[in-house]
C-alpha cells in the first residue's frame, strides 16, 4: 500500500466515525508515521508503506477514529512561537491562551527584571513563552501534579529555560515563596455539571483536574485570587484567564480582594477570555 491509498483509508475510516478533520487529520496523522513534514508526505503519495508503518498508522486512525486529539496522538503541539511536547496529563494549550502571553508582554513591556508565578502551570506554555520573550525575567511554576512537572520540565529544557525556572509541586494555598511582579493563571474555570457536555475530544481525553472549576466554575479562580494577595508585589500584576461568562463576577472577586481592574480581553471567537489587574 502506497501514501496516498492509505491515507485515503485513513479519511474514510475517521470520516465514518464523524471526525470532521478527517482528511487533514489522515495527512497528519501519515507524517507521524515517517516522522516528516505534511508536504513531504504530499509530494511522496507512491512511497511504499512497510508492514511496521500500516500497523502504526492504523493504530493511530483508530485512535483518532475513538475521538483522541491529535495533539495527545502527536505528543506536542504548538503554542505562540514554540512546540510543547504533551501528554493526557496536562491541557492541550489552546490558541486562545495566548491573549494571556500577549497581556503579560504588553503590560511588561518596559521592565528588564521581573518575577513571574504560573499558579498551575501544566506544559508550562504560558510561563516559558513569556520567559522566551523577556531574557531577564525569573519563572516559578507551580502544580499538583508530578507527572505535569515532569512534563513542563522537558519543555523548559527543549527551551533552554533550565536557568530561569524554578519548578514546586503544591497548591496554591501552601505556596509561600517569594513576592512576585507577575502573577498568572489559567485555572479550570469549567462548571461542574456542564463537563459533561464538552467535545468527547475534551471531555474524554484532557485532564479533567484541568478544567473542573466546581459547582459555579468559580471555585479555583476565587482560590487563586484569595492567595495571590500573599505573593504579589504591592502594583503588581495578576493576569487570569476566565470563561466566557466570568467577566463580571471575577470583576467582583478581584476588587474584593484588593485589585483594580485594568482590562479585560477577548479571545479570537470575541468572548472574554482575559483579564487583567494590579494589587493596590
Ligand atoms: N478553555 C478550556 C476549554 O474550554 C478550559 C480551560 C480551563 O478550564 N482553564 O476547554
Amino acid at each position: 500500500m502506497n501514501i496516498l491509498e492509505a491515507i485515503k483509508k485513513g479519511n474514510d475510516t475517521l470520516k465514518e466515525n464523524g471526525i470532521k478533520s478527517h482528511k487533514l487529520d489522515s495527512e497528519i496523522l501519515m507524517s507521524e508515521v515517517f516522522n516528516k513534514k505534511r508536504k513531504d508526505i504530499i509530494l511522496n503519495f507512491d512511497t511504499n508503506l512497510s508492514i511496521k508503518q500500516i500497523e502504526l498508522f492504523n493504530n493511530l486512525i483508530e485512535e483518532r477514529s475513538k475521538k483522541k486529539p491529535i495533539a495527545y496522538l502527536l505528543g506536542k503541539k504548538e503554542f505562540w512561537k514554540y512546540e510543547f511536547d504533551i501528554t493526557e496529563d496536562v491541557l492541550i494549550p489552546r490558541p486562545d491562551t495566548e491573549t494571556v502571553v500577549e497581556q503579560a508582554l504588553k503590560f511588561t513591556k518596559n521592565k528588564l527584571k521581573l518575577k513571574i508565578l504560573d499558579v498551575g502551570v501544566g506544559s508550562g506554555c504560558i510561563l516559558l513563552s513569556i520567559l522566551k520573550e523577556r531574557k531577564g525575567f525569573y519563572g516559578t511554576g507551580i502544580d499538583i501534579y508530578k507527572k505535569t512537572l515532569d512534563i513542563c520540565k522537558s519543555n523548559i529544557k527543549k527551551l533552554d529555560l533550565h536557568n530561569r525556572v524554578k519548578l514546586f509541586k503544591s497548591d496554591v494555598d501552601n505556596f509561600n515563596y517569594g513576592k512576585y511582579d507577575l502573577i498568572i493563571s489559567n485555572p479550570p474555570y469549567i462548571k461542574k455539571f456542564k463537563l459533561k457536555y464538552l467535545e468527547r475530544d475534551v471531555y474524554d481525553y484532557e485532564p479533567i483536574s484541568a478544567l473542573d472549576g466546581g459547582i459555579d466554575g468559580l471555585l479555583e479562580l476565587k482560590n487563586v485570587i484569595n492567595n495571590s494577595s500573599k505573593l504579589i508585589k504591592k502594583g503588581g500584576i495578576l493576569i487570569l484567564e476566565i470563561a466566557f461568562d466570568q467577566k463580571d463576577k471575577v470583576k467582583k472577586i478581584l476588587i474584593n480582594n484588593g485589585y483594580y481592574i485594568k482590562d479585560v480581553i477577548k479571545d479570537f471567537a470575541k468572548n472574554n477570555r482575559c483579564i487583567v489587574s494590579t494589587k493596590i
